[in-house]
């Protein structure tokens, strides 16, 4: 199936994208809509039907589909989703295939996104890496031979439940101190615990004195502003993801690094921290292999991973 055009959706917590991209990676057109408030599963389907409708099926060999939640792709049961509670074990890409009437292929998002990092963006050429989403959670994927490696079932990639604090903050998971609750935008209060009073009051009271309106956005603000307590937020932010990234390199041997997500724009404010975090718990061997770049595709990665997926089907 590797001619011809294909259709890229990558569903959201709160919005879709939808492109038609050509065989050789050119998104010719993208949509974007907000979910409506009918979230269940067949309502979604619904509803990116009509947005595909609008921009047509001609010469569209297949469709290839990102959900955040867990996803099986083989059988293409979405099991539960976070941000679609009423989603459980929806035979999504059935229900896709029979709307749409075209072949779908459907994985996590985030796996989505590495497979369209490595078709079109950073890590384009790379047989080997890994993909790690920073946004309101922390998602990524695992490249290896130049495919997704989808494990038993496909729960694979789930890079922001790996611990890095086995005391710590609980987490959407179920369980403690997950990458996730310290670098996503729903850990910027876990990461504001880590600073000391005086340091947390600071940011708190930059931003109305309320904690839930502390942005990843307003925290690089602040620091490029000269903001020490921000500073420092984005060290313990940092040596986080460094933790984390020399565990994921210990246990892999994968030494090229892919950050995305919209908290990777912050890259200035802690990439040196993460970096040497992460140095001091590898081997000098590893460290010395070990790149770490920052994903170009921004909000086309997920359609051109799904588009990727579609077109090695
Ligand atoms: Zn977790």
């Amino acid at each position: 199936m590797g001619e011809g055009l294909a259709l890229g959706i990558d569903i959201g917590a709160t919005n879709f994208r939808l492109g038609l991209v050509s065989s050789d990676g050119v998104v010719l057109e993208r949509r974007m809509e907000g979910v409506g408030r009918d979230r269940s599963a067949r309502g979604i389907v619904s509803q990116v039907e009509r947005c595909a409708a609008a921009v047509g099926y001609n010469g569209v060999v297949g469709v290839g589909i990102g959900v955040p939640g867990i996803v099986d792709p083989s059988c293409g049961v979405v099991y539960r989703s976070p941000h679609y509670p009423k989603w459980l074990n929806e035979p999504v890409k059935e229900m896709f295939e029979d709307t749409l009437g075209l072949p779908v292929v459907l994985d996590n998002d985030a796996n989505m996104a590495a497979s369209g990092e490595g078709w079109r963006g950073a890590a384009s050429g790379m047989d080997n890496f890994i993909m790690i989403t920073l946004g309101t959670g922390v998602g990524g994927g695992i490249v290896c031979g130049g495919r997704l490696f989808r494990g038993e079932k496909g729960f694979t990639g789930e890079i922001g439940h790996m611990v890095v604090d086995f005391d710590g903050p609980s987490c959407a998971c179920g369980g403690r101190g997950c990458l996730e609750t310290y670098t996503s935008a729903s850990g910027i209060p876990n990461i504001l615990g880590r600073l000391g009073e005086g340091d947390r009051r600071r940011i708190i009271d930059a931003a109305g004195g309320d904690v839930s309106s502390v942005t990843p956005r307003l925290l690089y603000e602040l620091a490029k502003g000269g903001d020490p307590s921000s500073s420092l937020a984005w060290r313990w932010f940092g040596r986080y993801l460094g933790v984390g990234i020399a565990s994921l390199v210990n246990v892999t041997g994968i030494f090229n690094i892919v950050i995305g997500g919209g908290i990777s724009r912050a890259w200035d404010c802690f990439i040196s921290h993460l970096e040497d975090e992460m140095k001091k718990r590898l081997y000098k061997e590893s460290a010395s292999f070990v790149r770490i770049v920052q994903a170009s595709l921004l909000d086309d990665a997920g359609i051109l991973g799904g588009a990727n997926e579609v077109f090695k089907s």
